[in-house]
């Protein structure tokens, strides 16, 4: 389906939980979040099946499992079964910081799951625990070639870079996508979480990350990266893997976006940085799936043409990155 800016809109993200077993610092604040979600308002996964089975009607064809954490989520792998038995879901992928991810692995791939976006700030233990607070660099890096083990190929590297804290390993990254067949994406610093990291002055955009990596590698414009999306990828020459950049501050990508998210207490947002959210609940609890698509139509007719994020450096968002879902 088409939304007001003849953008076709088939990509359908849902955030499974707003909690976390990490606490990156530019996230989620120490003590965990606040406003945590009553477990009473989250979603089951029956509901979030049912809302995927209408929002195929609607021409969703792809769907993302993100959080929060979405492997802290119990029976991620019973959600992901349910999804992928709707004949118009073409791709299941989930966002993870990867801790979790080699115990459930192999089932999440049995149940449908295609591919895997894990992500990783830093590959110096040291710098992965500061700015994690309690993750390991050896999980999430077992979580990485566990997914290429299991061919859940196109496997992509999220990594936010924050100029001073993780700008000294861009060569490093894209070093690993010469060597391995992984898609390393370079994230712009969003004005969206925990105030610590909130300064303008961090950030550190495409084309300043792009200069660094050029003094290493010749970069080709790639094309044609599975799940394509926001990123614009570039090849190494000879190299396994991609370097994408994704760029929502200095180049945003609006004109081509494509997708709808909902939180995990059923509330759809046509905009990660929109306000407005629209409630499936009471519609769920009558069961009346032709209002939920009316009010999944509703949701990407309501879509903005674009983001103002760039306004919105030091000013609070009412929702936190892990409550929309990154
Ligand atoms: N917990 C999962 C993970 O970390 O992959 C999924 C949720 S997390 C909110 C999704 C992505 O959002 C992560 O790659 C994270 O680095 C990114 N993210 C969080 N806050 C951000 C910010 N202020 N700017 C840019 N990216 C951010
Ligand atoms: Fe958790 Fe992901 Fe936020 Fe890190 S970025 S605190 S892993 S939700």
């Amino acid at each position: 389906m088409n939304d007001n800016f003849a953008r076709e809109i088939n990509y359908l993200r849902i955030s499974v939980t707003d909690l976390c077993n990490l606490r990156c610092r530019y996230c989620m604040p120490e003590e965990g979040i606040d406003n945590k979600l009553s477990h009473k308002k989250i979603l089951s996964l029956e509901e979030y099946a049912r809302i995927v089975r209408v929002a195929a009607r609607a021409g969703i064809r792809k769907v993302r499992l993100t959080g929060g954490e979405p492997l802290v989520r119990k029976n991620l792998v019973q959600l992901v079964k349910y999804i992928a038995e709707i004949p118009e879901i073409d791709d299941i992928a989930v966002t993870t910081n990867g801790i979790l991810f080699p115990g459930v692995a192999r089932e999440l791939k049995e149940a449908g799951l295609n591919r895997i976006n894990i992500s990783l700030d830093s590959l110096k233990e040291e710098r992965y625990e500061y700015i994690t607070r309690m993750g390991s660099l050896h999980q999430a890096k077992l979580a990485v070639f566990k997914a290429l083990e299991l061919g859940l190929h196109p496997v992509k590297i999220n990594t936010v870079v924050i100029k001073g804290f993780n700008d000294d390993e861009i060569l490093d990254f894209a070093r690993l996508a010469h060597e391995y067949p992984l898609h390393i994406r370079f994230i712009e610093f969003m004005p969206i979480g925990d105030l610590l990291f909130w300064k303008k002055e961090r950030l550190m955009d495409a084309d300043m990350i792009k200069a660094v990596i050029e003094k290493e590698f010749n970069l080709q414009m790639a094309c044609d990266i599975q799940g394509n999306g926001p990123a614009r990828y570039y090849q190494t020459a000879g190299g396994k893997g991609s370097i994408g950049f994704i760029s929502p501050m200095s180049n945003h990508f609006c004109s081509r976006c494509n997708r709808i998210r909902m939180t995990a207490d059923g509330m759809l947002r046509g905009c990660l940085y929109e306000k407005q959210e629209i409630d499936l609940k009471p519609a769920l609890a009558t069961g009346d799936e032709e209002e939920i698509l009316r009010l999944i139509n509703q949701a990407i007719k309501k879509k903005p043409a674009r983001h103002h994020m760039n306004d919105g450096w030091g000013m609070e968002n009412e929702r936190k990155m892990y409550q929309i879902g990154g």
